[in-house]
Formats: structure tokens, sequence, C-alpha cells
């Protein structure tokens, strides 16, 4: 048994409080009868309706992936290339990525069809930590070190505080390997803040989210999160 705005939230319907909204406005029934109680229990068998149309309910399920380069974070491509999906063949709940990877980004990507912890992870408000480890052309400086990690201009915004380490750098072939931590996930932020101090990306790859890492895992691979770690992310 699982409360109905939990259910609903789960089928990627609305937020579990604009749920609790669609019931408490009369737009839900179950099994053709209207409910508009907060504290109603359904059980998998029960057939949900929001404003006449049946919800499609699946068992939860959760995925880590290691995107591997030249694969779009969606689930169908207009040109028909490889998207993540492609890889869970024999899967049968309809998944899709929590947030997005660039097509050339390698690296931890999330999937699930659980639309409510999706939304809770790509909230602004959440603010999961994420590693991502670049080779980027030139060498860093000090004070460029310390714009990256107080914060620099991305389309008139700010970028929070963030942590630069250098693990390499390669004077003949001029780039060097930097690991940048985040908590935000601004569209190509990684990209546009190594360009915002001169220092384009040449290869990105996303080695941790929160506490997750790609630990065992090979490129195009992916494991099943154990409950515990779907605990641990909400
Ligand atoms: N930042 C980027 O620029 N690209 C990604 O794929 C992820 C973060």
């Amino acid at each position: 048994m699982e409360r109905l705005q939990k259910v609903l939230a789960h089928a990627g319907i609305a937020s579990r409080r604009k749920a609790e909204e669609l019931i408490a406005t009369g737009h839900v029934k179950v099994n053709g009868k209207k409910v508009t109680e907060m504290g109603c229990q359904v059980e998998h068998s029960d057939q949900i309706e929001v404003d006449g149309v049946p919800i499609y309910r699946e068992e939860p399920v959760y995925f880590l992936f290691y995107k591997p380069r030249g694969v779009i974070s969606a689930v169908s491509d207009d040109k028909d290339r490889k998207v993540v999906t492609d890889f869970f063949p024999h899967i049968k709940q309809r998944i899709y990525p929590v947030g997005r990877l660039d097509y050339d980004t390698t690296g931890l990507l999330l999937l699930t069809n659980d639309g409510e912890l999706a939304q809770l992870l790509m909230h602004p408000k959440h603010q999961i930590e994420k590693t991502y480890v670049a080779k980027i052309k030139g060498m860093l400086i000090p004070p460029e070190i310390r714009k990256l990690e107080r914060g620099i201009m991305i389309e008139d915004r700010k970028t929070a505080p963030a942590k630069v380490t250098i693990i390499s750098t390669d004077r003949v072939k001029d780039n060097s390997i930097v690991q940048l931590t985040i908590h935000e996930g601004r569209n190509h932020q990684v990209k546009k803040m190594f360009q915002a101090v001169q220092h384009p990306v040449q290869k990105l790859k996303r080695e941790t989210y929160g506490f997750l890492t790609l630990q065992g895992l090979t490129p195009g691979e992916w494991r099943e999160l154990v409950p515990h770690e779907v605990k641990k992310l909400r």
C-alpha cells in the first residue's frame, strides 16, 4: 500500500505538494471514484485517473550508468543518434536520465522512472555535489583558480563556490587535467566556467554524483542502485 499523492508523484504527474492539490481539488479518481481526502492508500492493482486519464504505474527502478562519449542524454533523438536508454534494451520500465551530460561528455548519469526523485535531484535547491575531471587547454594560474573557486560570471549570473584541484599539467602538449567540484547543474556549466578563464575544455568526465561513483564500471555499463543508496539520495 502506498499513499495516493506519493504514487502520483512517482508517476511524474506532479510534485508531491502539487499532487495533494490535485487530490484536494477533485481531479483524481481511484477505481472510478473521486478521492479528495489526503490519507488515501492505494494498492498496485488500483486504477488511478487524473482528469480522466489513467496513470501508468511501474515499479520504480534506479540505475547508475557510465555514459560513453557520443551518446545523447535523452530517450530518443530526432537525428537517430545513440541515446542513453539504448543501453537498457531489456528494461521494460520507461526510464529517463536525471539531468544531462553533453554528447561528448562521459561519466556518471542516473536513470530512473521515479519522477519524484528525478525532480528532487534536478531542483536547484537540492545542490548535490558533482565532481568532474576536465582536460583543458593550457595551465591554470592561481588568480584563475581563485576566480573559478569563488564564482565566475556566466550569462549574467555568478557561479556558486567550487573546488579546483590540478591533477597534472603537460607543458609539451599545453594542456592540464583538472578536477572541478560544483554543486550547481547549469547548462554546460563546466565548459563555460573553463571557457570564461580562456581554458577551453577538450575532454570532460563526471566522476561522482553525491556519494555515488563509477567504481567497477566501464563506459556503457550500468548497475542498479541498492535501496540504501536510493534512500540516501532523497
Ligand atoms: N558541464 C558541462 O559543460 N557539460 C556536461 O556534460 C556536464 C557539466
